[in-house]
């Protein structure tokens, strides 16, 4: 199977650990056997430390990313509150999409222009403008490569409007970027297992402080969703976690296996439990490896600054003269897959490179050299001038 099996370097999924994948593959376990108890209750004990937030609840729904959002709508907005979307690319109109369907009123803050984000003046002025129940990061938007300071953001959104609700979209980002959801104020952050988590596609995770699961458990109004309702699902996510069986509706055993496996890697590298990991600094070196090779190769970074590019993803343009499509087909015949561009309007100029978990992690695996070789050398097919030094 190595052999034949072409280098995933895109924002997801990634690179799957081998223990990881081995860990999926068991017979039959019934969803309430006691070994799955124990499984499942450790995994949701480790996910508090991989947020840093010890006090919060973890909930994990078989989905994709796309259903915390959804969650996120249907237990914390009622019709009409006010949300403010922090938009640094296009899963921040998406995210906004999903929380009108269930009747939110959104509110897009866009930034000066593609690849920058709104500055904290900007927020401050819309905070101050109009009081919201609810405010949308994007730690990492995936569609930009762009980076949002989250803790600053949190921190400024405590200071003026300390009732909004700060929920942050990990999706990209949690165990690759620095996140410290309780000691930043954050109510909710949510992500799903194919990114930075490192497990195949088909998990939602989510982590919701007391404040906010409060207000979801509190929630007079209609419900609006049933299979993502916290107040169905909190009672089974605590019964998990005390290792007692319980059902609402069967969760996804052997994906939840591999979390588990994934988990026990992320929380080796927090020396101190819930503090910093060393997953952060590692993304940190494996983004700046790449992002200076393809600079040096001339190429331009689509965030329009170094210190707010995503250190979990590479956006960068197509040199002027390079056929986009041919350039990715090169890039693939060399035993990379890479992503094309996603923002509407811009989605034929630029093309992404993730590196997250293993490819960023494991120096070992030599990912990033493969894949920046690979660049290189379909550059140099396609003719392409490099710059002389
Ligand atoms: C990938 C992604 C999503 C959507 O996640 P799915 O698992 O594809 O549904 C949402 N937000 C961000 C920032 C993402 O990168």
């Amino acid at each position: 199977m190595a052999g034949a099996h072409a280098l995933c370097m895109i924002p997801g999924p990634v690179e799957f650990d081998g223990d990881v994948l081995a860990a999926m593959s068991t017979p039959a376990t019934s969803h309430v056997a006691p070994a799955f108890l124990e499984t499942f209750g450790r995994a949701l004990e480790k996910l508090r430390v991989v947020f840093a937030a010890p006090s919060a609840q973890p909930f994990v729904f078989a989905g994709s990313g796309t259903l915390a959002w959804d969650a996120t709508a249907a237990n914390l907005l009622e019709p009409g509150d006010a949300v403010l979307v922090v938009n640094t690319g296009i899963f921040a109109d998406w995210f906004g999409e999903c929380l009108g369907v269930y009747g939110g009123d959104v509110t897009q803050l866009r930034s000066s222009g593609f690849g920058d984000r709104p500055a904290l003046g900007q927020i401050e002025e819309a905070l101050a403008a109009k009081s919201y129940k609810m405010i949308v990061i994007t730690q990492v938007d995936t569609s930009s490569g762009v980076l949002n300071d989250v803790k600053t953001i949190a921190a400024l959104v405590s200071r003026v409007s300390p009732d909004t609700l700060i929920v942050v979209d990990g999706v990209c980002s949690v165990g690759g970027e620095a996140l410290q959801q309780e000691a930043w104020g954050v109510d909710v952050a949510l992500t799903a297992s194919q990114k930075a988590l490192g497990v195949p596609p088909g998990l939602a995770v989510l982590m919701v402080s007391q404040r906010a699961l409060k207000r979801a458990l509190d929630r007079t109004a209609k419900p609006t969703a049933y299979f993502v309702s916290f107040k169905k699902w909190h009672p089974i996510m605590q019964k998990y976690e005390a290792r007692q069986p319980s059902y609402f509706a069967t969760p996804p055993v052997q994906l939840i296996m591999a979390l588990d496996t994934s988990l026990t890697h992320l929380v080796a590298a927090q020396a101190d439990g819930a503090a910093a990991s060393r997953r952060w600094e590692e993304h940190v070196a494996a983004s700046a490896t790449v992002k200076d090779a393809l600079e040096a190769f001339g190429l331009t970074l689509v965030p329009t600054h170094r210190d707010h590019a995503a250190h979990t993803l590479t956006a960068v343009y197509y040199p002027e003269g390079i056929d986009g499509p041919a350039l990715l087909k090169a890039i693939s015949e060399r035993g990379v897959v890479v992503a094309g561009g996603l923002f509407p309007g811009k989605a034929g100029t630029y093309f992404r490179i993730g590196h997250m978990n293993i490819s960023a992690t494991r120096p070992d695996l030599h990912h990033l050299e493969t894949t920046i070789k690979a660049v290189k050398e379909a550059l140099t097919s396609l003719g392409y001038a490099f710059p002389s030094k």
